[in-house]
């Protein structure tokens, strides 16, 4: 199943899309997912990020042929990292690039939104907090990070958090392939058999540390290959099972001037 937000009249309502068409749902899909029965033409909504975050809770070096790639040893532990909710980005609109930042990386991530509250769970138990599947991408500034030592800044400006453009509930983390286009030619491509920590491991790390809520983000690590964007540019992240998370790239002067 499809679990879109989505703009409707105004209001901001979550969806089942199926067939191009969005059944509003009667309430957010944490507790129970009831769709009205009249359903509208996806052309009349406009999707938004497909989750309410507190937190994005990112992992770094996370698929093996990655870590060979830089010549790294595997972690011990995940490494995580947050970015903030002012970060996020809807499917369809433009990552800014900031005045000052010269280099601007895509980095395509498979993403989980929470389902409910989780503290302490077992990577046993961790699939019944996994509300669904999206696409993510993790837009850093490589040159702050390198100048900051830390990732804060790198990772924190806003639209460098592209998610979407749905949630789907039936998929599995294990068996996908992940996937980035740049101007339509394939720069990143890996599988999920590549990830050193698994899903369920992730979240049961990631609720030792933190408490999760429902809408939480969290994502699972980029493959080899990432590189750098430029204004102009259109970036797609794939995860095949999932679908295809569309984005372009302006610099903030040009974004500045067309908000006039
Ligand atoms: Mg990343």
């Amino acid at each position: 199943m499809r679990l879109v937000r989505c703009k409707y009249n105004s209001a901001i309502r979550w969806g089942v899309l199926k067939d191009s068409r969005v059944a509003l749902l009667k309430e957010p899909p944490f507790e129970r997912i009831i769709p009205s029965k009249k359903s509208i033409s996806l052309s009349r909504v406009k999707l938004t990020v497909p989750a309410e975050p507190t937190k994005i809770v990112l992992v770094g070096l996370n698929y093996r042929d990655h870590a060979a790639e830089l010549n790294m040893p595997l972690p011990i532990d995940p490494v995580i990292f947050l970015k903030p909710p002012t970060a996020l980005l809807a499917h369809g609109q433009k990552i800014v690039l900031p005045g000052g930042v010269d280099r601007l990386d895509y980095e395509a991530e498979l993403a989980l939104v929470i389902r409910k509250e989780a503290k302490n769970v077992s990577a046993e138990d961790a699939l019944k907090y996994i509300l669904g599947y999206t696409c993510l991408n993790d837009v850093t500034a490589r040159d702050v990070q390198k100048k900051d030592g830390q990732w804060t800044r790198a990772k924190s400006f806003d639209t460098f958090c592209p998610v979407g453009p749905w949630v789907e509930t039936d998929f599995d983390p294990g068996k996908s392939t992940v996937i980035c286009r740049l101007n339509g030619a394939v720069r990143q491509r890996s599988q999920t058999t590549n990830l050193i920590f698994s899903v369920p491991y992730l979240v049961s790390f990631v609720s030792r540390v933190m408490r999760l809520f429902p809408g939480d983000i969290i994502s699972t690590g980029t493959p080899p290959g990432v590189g750098a964007m430029k204004p102009g540019d259109h970036v797609e992240v794939e995860v095949c099972g999932i679908g295809v998370l569309k984005n372009s790239v302006v610099s903030e002067n040009k974004a500045k001037r067309s908000h006039r």
